[in-house]
């Protein structure tokens, strides 16, 4: 079994775009700039924010947090947004999420420029991306596929069977794998039979929140097996995957942690870049 070491592909993946941050500050004299708000002091996103800033600052782009209180007004949020979409050294703008009640999300991720958007989530690029044009990719989905092209780049006429169907994950891991010409279906908590569905497929891609749910016999030995899961149990975080069981019979596995989870934040540096590099078209 091949296990996809996420924590690898994500520094070489930094490396790449290391360099190519030096190459576009030879050529344009200036380099790609990523500003997360931050809003209240929830633990889990203040950690993921310092990640990205970290990993930011690592690849040599330009990066700020801007740090707002639990209280803070939405109007101050769309304002600063509304800055920050005109300020030609800010590349790319995340909110982190989740927001405090009193703050629409819909209305906050549609205040910023589409061509900003490095998290994927404005109407534009999620249209964008299910019409197959250019467009930010949500980064953990997009980090999910540039995984499963380690194993197997061929992912023509493959059969995948995605687990869950979030605007966050499923439904653009979906679209990303049309467009490799997979055969997908998505599932999720309706679906009559998971495990018949599972054991249909070549990929499986869990993004579910249920610690374990896919088992070992509900895959083939040739299943590539992607798990997107964070779940916290009393001993530890476990994905959506039985890792134990499921690593005994699937062709390649991601573990968690340690799979998607860096891919996530490598791909908010590459989309960074790309809207960089699409701004100076
Ligand atoms: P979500 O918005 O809660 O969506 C979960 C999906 O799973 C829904 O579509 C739901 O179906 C489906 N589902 C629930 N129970 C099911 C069942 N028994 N069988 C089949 N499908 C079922 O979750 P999410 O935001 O996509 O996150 C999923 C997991 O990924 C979570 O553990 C989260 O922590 C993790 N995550 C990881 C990363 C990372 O970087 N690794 C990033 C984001 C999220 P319905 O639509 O019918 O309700």
């Amino acid at each position: 079994m091949i296990l996809i070491d996420g924590k690898k592909a994500a520094a070489e993946l930094r490396e790449e775009l290391k360099h190519e941050v030096e190459g576009l500050k030879a050529k344009y004299n200036k380099v790609p700039g990523l500003t997360v708000i931050l809003i209240g002091d929830l633990t889990p996103s203040q950690i993921y924010v310092r990640n990205k800033e970290k990993s930011a600052n690592e690849v040599g782009l330009k990066s700020e947090v801007l740090k707002y209180p639990d209280s803070v007004e939405e109007k101050t949020i769309l304002e600063k947004i509304e800055e920050l979409n005109k300020d030609e050294t800010v590349s790319g703008i995340l909110v982190q999420l989740p927001l405090p009640k009193h703050i629409d999300k819909q209305k906050v991720i549609e205040t910023i420029l589409p061509s900003k958007d490095v998290d994927g989530f404005h109407p534009m690029n999620v249209g964008n991306l299910s019409s197959g044009y250019e467009s930010s990719v949500p980064c953990t989905p997009l980090g999910c596929y540039l995984l499963i092209k380690k194993v197997e780049p061929n992912l023509s006429g493959k059969k995948a069977v995605i687990i869950g169907r979030s605007n966050l994950n499923g439904k653009p891991m979906t679209q990303l794998l049309l467009k490799e010409n997979c055969t997908v279906t998505i599932t999720h908590s309706k679906t009559k039979d998971l495990k018949a569905e599972c054991l249909e497929a070549d990929i499986i891609v869990a993004a579910v929140g249920i610690p374990e749910l896919v088992k070992g016999d509900w895959v083939k030995k040739d299943t590539i097996v992607i798990d997107v899961g964070i779940n916290k149990i009393e001993n530890g975080i476990v994905g959506d995957v039985d890792f134990d069981e499921v690593s005994k019979n699937a062709k390649a596995l991601t573990p968690v942690p340690g799979g998607v989870g860096p891919m996530t934040i490598a791909c908010l540096l590459k989309n960074t870049i790309e809207c960089f590099k699409r701004s100076q078209i």
